[in-house]
């Protein structure tokens, strides 16, 4: 049994559904279970309306259009779809009337666009001839803790998918599951969503409960890049890489997986495949707990733009535990997350993401530091081998020099597979393309 995911823009029309089901048929003697998102950008077009009603207007005209057009396009029943999109309606209605959009209702709102693109294609797949049966993801079992809209899977999650899925595993059920990413219900019955992207770990989840031989992610590229391929032209396919870099790419920026969607893999040690839909024979790069190839001393290299730097220096703390207790707890007051840090026995320097307000944070850190807050920062992360890093920061350190470039501070990760190094969002390409240049060609 395989599992195979594909994202939104992979099923973003009548064109690109009809292509995902011409590859889905190629795989059918695999047994594979698929897993949708909505189509194209339906998620952002359903918070949209979601905005819109709660200032009194109900339109929900963009998803209407794709999804009756599709239906029209590929021939197949729409009244399943009719139904979602009759709902949706009465929902913006209620929304636009109480003025009110809680995280469970919004959960709620986006699940329909997962719901009504696993609909439109399991009716393609059985028009073609090819048995098919959607599945909207709790009627497998799928279950999560009452966090909206970041919702966590339950452990018993593990239990509940075989019970659904075995028949199809053994042969004794043949028509293949389309079910819904990104969507869960709570034990209280309320629709939950994993957080933007989260059909990644709708996919890993199932494969790893179900011990799947491969968790296939299908995108429009092929596979993971040495760099963002809008950066750096000649970027190239990764042929391997592990878990943890894979989870720390797609934290630090690269459009990979869900940084959550690693985790049921650790657990069970389930190979994620990642496939490029336009390319189909290329084998795409393969996700595995440790590397089975030659492990080259630079994986890849990611960027992530406009970050905030933030300064700590406290003198009067020298020599005296619980600098770092201080700090940090100042930044679990304020639900502020640190993506990278340095430290020194009085300074800590850390960047965070730029969307929060931190004058609350700057004013409580300051009496007992000082502080310093730099915006328009950018991280650039270098996935890698740290046992090589003489070796690896030479490099870098002799290209960045060429190039007059200065990083402002730089952090290997504990997590024994990066270094990451701070510099002005201006200069950002620049470091991406000097690194690559020394690293890769
Ligand atoms: N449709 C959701 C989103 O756009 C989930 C996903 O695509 O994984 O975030
Ligand atoms: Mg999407």
């Amino acid at each position: 049994m395989i599992v195979m995911k594909f994202g939104g823009s992979s099923v973003a029309n009548a064109d690109r559904v009809k292509h995902v089901a011409s590859i889905i048929k190629s795989y059918a003697d695999k047994r594979p279970v698929v897993v949708l998102s909505a189509m194209g950008d339906t998620t952002d077009y359903l918070l949209d309306a979601a905005e819109a009603a709660l200032k009194g207007t109900v339109d929900i005209t963009a998803v209407e259009k794709l999804h009756r057009e599709t239906a029209a396009a590929l021939d197949v029943d729409v009244a399943p779809i009719e139904e979602l999109l009759d709902e949706l309606k009465f929902l913006l209605t209620g929304i636009s009337m109480l003025h009110e959009l809680t995280k469970r209702t919004r959960d709620y709102l986006v699940s329909f666009g997962e719901r009504m693109s696993v609909r439109m294609m399991s009716s393609y797949l059985s028009a073609q001839g090819i048995p098919a049966k959607f599945y909207d993801a709790w009627d497998i079992g799928i279950v999560s803790d009452s966090n909206f809209m970041s919702a966590e899977l339950l452990d018993e999650v593990w239990q509940n998918i075989p019970v659904h899925l075995n028949d199809y595993k053994s042969g004794k059920t043949k028509e293949i599951p389309i079910v819904t990413g990104f969507i869960a219900k709570d034990k209280n019955g309320y629709i939950t969503t994993l957080g933007r992207g989260g059909s990644d770990l709708s996919a890993t989840i199932i494969g790893a409960a179900m011990k799947a031989d491969e968790i296939q992610t299908w995108k429009d590229v092929d596979g993971i890049l040495t760099a963002d391929p809008r950066t750096v032209k000649n970027a190239r396919s990764v042929p391997e890489v592990t878990y943890d870099e894979a989870a720390e790419l797609a934290y630090f920026g690269a459009q990979v997986l869900h940084p959550r969607s690693m985790n049921p893999c650790r657990i069970s040690g389930t190979p994620v495949r990642v496939k490029n839909s336009y390319n189909i024979d290329s084998p795409g790069s393969v996700i595995l707990p440790v590397h089975k190839g030659e492990k080259p001393p630079v994986t890849a290299i990611t960027s992530k733009k406009n970050v905030t730097l933030i300064d700590i220096v406290s003198t009067r703390m020298l020599g005296q535990s619980g600098f770092l207790a201080h700090v940090f707890n100042q930044f679990l007051k304020w639900d502020i997350s640190i993506d990278v840090i340095a430290t020194s026995e009085v300074s800590v320097s850390l960047t965070t993401n730029t969307d929060k307000d931190l004058s609350g944070l700057k004013k409580d850190l300051e009496q007992y530091a000082s502080i310093d807050i730099k915006n328009q920062k950018s991280i650039v992360t270098i996935i890698c081998d740290v046992t090589r890093t003489s070796e690896i920061l030479q490099a870098a350190f002799s290209a960045l020099l060429k190039e007059n470039i200065n990083v402002q501070m730089i952090s290997q990760g504990a997590s024994k597979v990066n270094i990451s190094m701070i510099c002005e969002d201006s200069e950002v390409t620049k470091v991406v393309q000097a690194l690559h240049k020394a690293y890769f060609d």
